[in-house]
């Protein structure tokens, strides 16, 4: 047997003991995941620095600080989750029990990305132990030192048969993706995503893809440009462009392009300084292949802004078909709104819509037009810290959503309950044959 399906075999029978159900076990579990995150925070911040080269600062506000914030949030309301939902009744049922209970799944596969790698792959960990499924890690082998961390010390604060990594790469993925599972948490390229939903499909096991996409940002021409593109600048740059919710490429009219191009450069040196290369918070791309490709995406633009380059340190400056992926934001002009709604809903459903405009008309115009994930006006990145809003694509970006209580209903089973008392059998006649215009009549 192999150790993806003894690792398979081993939640599936430590599940069926009943052990992850009591409210009491998954609270000491999500608080000893806490501890993870506080006692290994040195391990965990290093490990990111060797993949990404994020700061520690940059480790705590873009990866720890969210889970903490979810996990604690878990904990504080996971006894008012998982608690019975009474439901609206109907005149046959008005005296009966009627209620929506969540129940565990049973065992997850949960299959992270590298670009955030504790925020992927730990997050949707949260719900899992919240819903009282049993789960099965498996960080990307891309971010190695993360997943290296991950899989030498989280056994040691969470119980290991309930919850045990599995490290590897594409072959290792694949092993555990032909057994039997209840539900797959993936996050990661809409390629692999369909291959993943494609291996879940043979045992009709449900899926959850968290995937990528272009995410566009239309700048309307009368809004704050310097404000607008400050925020822009933050969340396309932030992680050096590697965020799956990252802005993608900017749509405006031709007679506000200079200035965007201005601004943006603007914030870039004063968020980066005039050496990015030699400043902490500037990162990397996460390996020499990912740059070879953003490199290759450059081939053939006019770059305004940086364009240099590093191969030996996956360097790239901050300087068209498919997501990005790193420090590069291309202006598309468009005559107006109008083409800009058109432009978006050509293409694939992207996971974020960004609008900027002070014109509350125009911003409720683009949400009733097009179709994404989520849309943020105004701002970037900042709804993936509102835990109360579901995240997650549509289409092509991805399918279900997580964050705070979203995460638990996503991995729990949604069970109809109702329960009947053995008397008043006269209200049921007539429901019973003979079916008369009598019995009908009442
Ligand atoms: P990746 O290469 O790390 O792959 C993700 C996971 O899939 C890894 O665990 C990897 O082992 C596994 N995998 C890769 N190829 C596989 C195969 N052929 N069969 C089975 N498993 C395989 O990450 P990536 O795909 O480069 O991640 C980047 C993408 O993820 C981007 O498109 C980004 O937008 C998306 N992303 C989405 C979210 C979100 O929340 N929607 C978050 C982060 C990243």
């Amino acid at each position: 047997m192999s150790r993806e399906e003894l690792a398979v075999q081993r939640a599936r029978t430590s599940f069926q003991t009943g052990r992850t159900k009591p409210l009491d076990f998954r609270v000491h579990q999500l608080k000893n995941l806490l501890h993870f995150i506080s006692e290994r925070c040195a391990d965990i911040s290093a490990a990111t620095k060797n993949d990404l080269g994020k700061s520690q600062h940059g480790t705590k506000l873009f990866e720890t600080l969210g889970l903490e914030g979810e996990i604690n949030l878990a904990i504080e309301n996971l006894a008012g989750w998982a608690t019975p939902r009474p439901v609206e009744k109907n005149l046959l049922t008005i005296s009966d029990e009627v209620y929506v209970q969540p129940e565990p799944l049973g065992v997850v596969l949960i299959i992270g990305a590298w670009n955030y790698p504790w925020a992927v792959t730990l997050q949707p960990l949260v719900g899992a132990i919240a819903a009282a499924t049993k789960s099965i890690i498996k960080p990307s082998e891309v971010s190695s030192h993360s997943a290296k961390v991950m899989e030498e010390f989280l056994p040691q604060y969470l119980d290991k048969d309930l919850y045990p990594v599995l490290t590897g790469g594409v072959a290792e993925t694949q092993e555990p993706l032909k057994q039997r599972f209840d539900h797959i948490f993936y996050t990661g390229s809409s390629t692999v995503g369909k291959l993943v939903m494609g291996a879940a499909a043979r045992h009709l096991t449900p899926v959850t893809l968290e995937l990528g996409g272009k995410s566009p940002c239309y700048i309307d021409k009368n809004c704050d440009i310097s404000i607008a593109c400050r925020r822009i600048t933050w969340g396309k740059f932030v992680n050096c462009g590697q965020t799956c919710i990252a802005p993608d490429y900017i749509l405006c009219e031709p007679c506000i392009q200079s200035r965007v191009i201005e601004e943006i450069a603007k914030n870039i040196k004063e968020f980066y300084t005039d050496n990015p290369k030699t400043f902490e918070d500037y990162g990397r791309i996460i390996n020499q292949r990912h740059f070879k490709r953003v490199m290759a995406l450059m081939e053939g633009s006019t770059v305004a802004v940086g364009g240099d380059s590093d191969e030996s340190q996956c360097y790239i400056g901050d300087p068209h078909c498919e997501e990005i992926f790193g420090p590069l934001l291309p202006i598309i002009t468009v005559s107006g709104v109008d083409e800009a709604i058109q432009f978006i809903n050509d293409r694939e459903k992207p996971l974020v819509v960004y609008v900027f405009s002070h014109n509350i008309k125009l911003i409720k115009r683009v949400i009733a037009e097009t179709s994404s994930g989520a849309l943020l006006a105004n701002d970037c990145l900042v709804h993936f810290t509102v835990s109360a809003l579901p995240f997650g694509g549509v289409g092509n970006s991805g399918m279900g959503s997580y964050h705070g209580r979203h995460s638990f209903d996503q991995l729990s089973h949604m069970r109809s309950c109702l329960i009947k008392q053995l008397s008043m059998e006269g209200v049921n006649s007539m429901r019973y044959p003979p079916h008369t215009a009598k019995k009908l009549s009442w």
